[in-house]
């Protein structure tokens, strides 16, 4: 089919949901690569967006994953890396092992504040009591920001991580940032995410190798003991589990 291009008038900045055609074209590759490896998505999302295409990286090991393939395929997306300002040191040590692997420097985005004046401006660190604020400030806001302007977005989430992850599509519209999202992990597991990590030697973070299967900032994660669910040292003893980036939002239809 003909490929409609994505213009301005589709960056987050405008929520005004895809155009009939552009929702037409999401659903019909939505379905043609269904059943597609992560580098045959990867390769129609940066023949599709160009240099409109970007990722978001915390670093986990799906991630690094991604970032692997998109050297592969020589892409030069623009990739980074949402800075909280707590983050554990091991995560901020795998930029500079894909740098000196790739040569990509990953981008990182930063909330207005620093965590020092964040703490000051609030009374104290606010993960604690009031952690869907901590991200909200701290992730989504820079995350909507870091994303304006852009028309396709790369996530590393997987089907069997959550629920709500459990719904997406390895192409769909993103309501909540008003662009086109790429899960080009979405079908894989763990294991088969491990076997060409450990293969093909991926650079990944260390924590991972000290039970931390799902690694977000510092005060909000816990490693996890043998039988547990991956994402269970996630702000363990609350209900949330997930930052805001990843959460289904439904929009004229057209969400996840
Ligand atoms: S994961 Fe924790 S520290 Fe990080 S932004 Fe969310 S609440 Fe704040």
């Amino acid at each position: 089919m003909e490929l409609q291009q994505v213009g301005q008038g589709d960056s987050v900045s405008q929520p005004t949901g895809p155009s009939p055609e552009l929702a037409a074209e999401i659903a019909d590759v939505a379905c043609r690569l269904a059943a597609s490896g992560p580098e045959e998505i990867l390769a129609w999302a940066c023949e599709r967006f160009g240099s409109r295409l970007t990722m978001a990286t915390a670093f986990g090991v799906e991630g690094c994953l991604i970032i692997h393939f998109l050297a592969k395929l020589s892409s030069d997306v623009r990739v980074f890396n949402l800075d909280t300002g707590y983050q554990f040191v091991e995560t901020l040590e795998v930029r500079q092992k894909i740098l000196q692997r790739y040569g990509m420097e990953v981008e990182y985005v930063r909330p207005e504040t620093t965590r020092e004046e964040y703490e000051k401006l609030h009374g104290g660190p606010l993960y604690g009591v009031r952690p869907d604020q901590c991200c909200h400030d701290r992730k989504v806001i820079p995350l909507r920001r870091a994303l304006a302007g852009y028309s396709a977005w790369i996530s590393s989430i997987r089907k069997d991580q959550t629920a709500d992850r459990g719904q997406a599509k390895v192409v769909q519209w993103d309501a909540k940032f008003n662009l086109v999202k790429v899960n080009p992990l979405l079908n894989w597991d763990k294991s088969a995410v491990w076997k060409v990590v450990l293969n093909e030697k991926v650079p990944y973070n260390s924590l991972h190798d000290q039970g931390y299967p799902s690694i977000g900032c510092q005060p909000c994660t816990t490693a996890v003991a043998d039988g547990e669910d991956e994402r269970s040292g996630r702000w363990r003893g609350k209900v949330k589990k997930e930052c805001g980036l990843h959460v289904v939002e439904h929009s004229d239809g057209s969400g996840i």
